[in-house]
């Protein structure tokens, strides 16, 4: 495919001015990507319902179609727009300045002369199906690199220069001499650079380099949230709602509060008791009162010597816990008082019946041990009388 020429210069008595042929690299390259969808829309869109055509076969006839119109329009658009200006001298200007959106019209423009019978039929263009077709191709034309970004950014760069109507998007310096022209080529503005945020492959001129570092994905940048850590723009979003220690989070029983994710830990173990009761209310539903509730929650707590109950998080977790703790606490209970206590006494005394403790001692201890009632110790062993007393 051949490629129009830009405007190589304006003649100005006997010699050529030599133009600046640098402009915003940004626009150029999203100009150029907009080509390739609109291709393949066209070639779907002309295609579609045909049983013997197929997007592939027509679009390199349709490129250079398109092409040719575009070309065409913008050469002529700064003419077109000046004679509309003319023409409605009261009323706003219509044409947009954005050179994107103007190439899109354009596009948009030449499409509907593609549209065979189907392609006009209503809810067809607006359809999934529509978009899937478009997007197979598209799909396929990249792999196939069917029109490789150099070649469209070479075209997109010369329609750029004709839509730029306010002269944003283009050099418009001319020289005399090639020096000159040199000499201003290192300091124009419109001069392309990568962009030095690692990873990012941006091409942009240098005047355009601040607003794209306040946007490029590859800047990086500290946490908005305000946590330690530093990240791609890019995956700023994905961080403050996922991992970032700051994200608000809500207390997971309910409490009405909200803090950063990284205090739950200290919330949960400073409201440990209310998070208990609202637990426990759950379990035990309407057999308990709001005091035994509170007294068992507290018993829970002392009775908790691993600290298990403060460092569970959540509501289920807690619940667990809580359900373990209440039955080795019913056990113990039922052994202590289930079993007979003479026959734990019994016990006691007959693991110190071993040492060479005197009989006072031994009743006294026993007594210390299991707090017991004299009377047991009376039964059990008949000849103490006297140190009942
Ligand atoms: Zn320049
Ligand atoms: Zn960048
Ligand atoms: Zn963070
Ligand atoms: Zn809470």
């Amino acid at each position: 495919m051949e490629l129009p020429i830009a405007d190589p210069g304006t003649e100005r008595g006997e010699g050529v001015l030599l133009q600046c042929t640098y402009c915003d690299s940004e626009a150029m390259h999203k100009l150029a990507q907009l080509l390739l969808p609109g291709l393949a829309a066209v070639c779907v869109d002309s295609t579609t319902g045909d049983l013997f055509r197929k997007p592939s076969l027509v679009a390199v006839e349709l490129r250079k179609e398109m092409v040719d119109y575009i070309m065409q329009r913008s050469n002529t658009f700064i003419a077109d727009a000046f004679i509309e200006s003319e023409a409605n001298q009261e009323t706003e200007n219509e044409m947009p300045e954005d050179p994107l959106e103007i190439i899109s019209i354009f596009m948009d423009d030449f499409s509907s002369t593609k549209r065979n019978i189907i392609g006009h039929v209503s809810g067809w263009l607006l359809s999934d199906s529509r978009e899937d077709k478009i997007d197979d191709f598209l799909e396929e034309m990249e792999m196939t690199r069917f029109w490789p970004m150099e070649r469209r950014e070479a075209i997109a760069e010369v329609l750029l220069k004709n839509v730029d109507i306010k002269v944003k998007f283009h050099c418009p310096e001319k020289y005399e001499n090639e020096e000159r022209l040199s000499d201003h080529k290192e300091q124009c503005t419109f001069k392309p650079i990568t962009c030095p945020n690692d990873g990012c492959r941006a091409k942009v001129s240098i005047r355009c380099i601040e607003a794209h570092d306040a946007d490029c994905p590859f800047k990086v940048l500290q946490c908005e949230q305000n946590c330690e850590k530093r990240l791609l723009r890019r995956d700023m979003d994905r961080h403050c709602v996922t991992v970032c220690p700051m994200r608000p989070t809500k207390c997971p029983f309910g409490c009405d509060a909200s803090f950063p994710e990284r205090d739950l830990e200290k919330h949960c173990s400073e409201f440990l008791q209310a998070h208990l009761f609202k637990v426990l209310k759950v379990i035990h539903k309407k057999w308990h009162t709001e005091e035994d509730l509170k007294e068992l929650a507290q018993k829970l707590e002392k009775y908790d010597e691993h600290g298990k109950l403060a460092k569970a998080w959540d509501a289920r977790p807690l619940t667990n816990i809580v359900k373990d703790l209440e039955a080795k606490m019913k056990d113990e209970q039922s052994s202590e008082q289930g079993d007979d206590p003479r026959s734990n006494l019994s016990n006691d005394v007959s693991g110190l019946f071993i040492g060479d403790a005197s009989q006072g001692d031994l009743f006294f201890l026993c007594a210390l041990k299991r707090k017991m009632d004299a009377r047991i110790i009376s039964e059990l062993f008949p000849d103490l009388p006297e140190l009942q007393k």
